[in-house]
């Protein structure tokens, strides 16, 4: 479908996908975990953003309902709470802190609890801490006033819940309704980035942080693809068929 679903079979830390690989009897530093994805976040793993060991910037939240690769039942599922990660560099999903050229952690020391128990060849160990103490937004940010409100305000309106209960409509009869919905969403995801950078002189490296990944490009996971042309939301695709209305415009006007 794109890039985000494509990418599915190579997320995270696959448990696993990993026995299907390589099954070396210990640890042959060969980078294949740090290729597949950086490690989701637990509450030991705190200190490391509190130390300033990983930044803010270095980390993306995949946000409530969205939906995430679960390695475990090896398929897509909506995730139940946050789930924070390091992000991957450039346009793939590699951690950022895994050097290629000598298949080396940068942080290798310091590095998260899950690649720590990460075997490869044994994921006994990682199944059992993978759901447990998951780090969310609020462990890190809720005593900042102001921005938390922000935030929880965010995740009321701008749900995944409610993205996908308007995509879902969009084949039926109340599709008007789930444009001006989907429209408000969008416009009200992008204006709370902006008004962080610009009034609260955010770095924009930590919107992915703060308010997940955009929805412009999220959205594509529940059906429809939108992109931003001259100022205007553009849909291409939604289950085969093309959206028209009066805000949510198709490629094809
Ligand atoms: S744990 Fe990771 S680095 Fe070690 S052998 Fe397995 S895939 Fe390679
Ligand atoms: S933090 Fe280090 S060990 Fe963990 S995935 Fe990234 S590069 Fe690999």
């Amino acid at each position: 479908m794109d890039k985000l679903k494509n990418k599915k079979h190579q997320s995270h830390n696959a448990l696993s996908n990993f026995k299907k690989d390589i099954e070396p009897l210990e640890c042959k530093r060969c980078g294949t975990c740090c290729k597949k994805g950086g490690p989701c976040f637990h509450i030991e793993d705190k200190m490391l953003i509190e130390k300033g060991i990983i930044l803010i910037k270095d980390l993306y939240t995949i946000r409530e309902g969205e939906l995430a690769y679960d390695n475990i039942k090896e398929c897509l599922i909506p995730v139940t709470s946050d789930l924070i990660k390091i992000k991957g560099q450039s346009d793939s999903w590699e951690c950022i802190f895994f050097d290629g050229n000598d298949n080396s952690c940068k942080i290798y020391d310091k590095r998260p609890v899950e690649c720590r128990v990460l075997k490869c060849w044994d994921t006994r160990e990682i199944e059992q801490i993978y759901f447990k103490n998951r780090l969310a937004r609020k462990d890190l940010v809720s005593i900042i006033e102001g921005l938390w409100d922000l935030i929880e305000d965010h995740q009321s309106r701008c749900s995944y819940d409610k993205i996908k209960h308007f995509v879902k409509e969009l084949d039926g009869e109340k599709k008007n309704e789930a444009i001006e919905g989907i429209y408000d969403i969008l416009i009200y995801d992008d204006s709370i980035r902006e008004l962080v950078v610009k009034k609260g002189k955010m770095d924009p490296e930590n919107l992915d942080f703060l308010f997940g990944r955009p929805i412009v490009a999220t959205i594509r996971m529940f059906g429809l693809k939108v992109k931003k042309k001259d100022g205007k939301y553009v849909t291409t695709q939604v289950h085969g068929s093309r959206v028209h209305g009066s805000r949510l415009e198709s490629d094809e006007d």
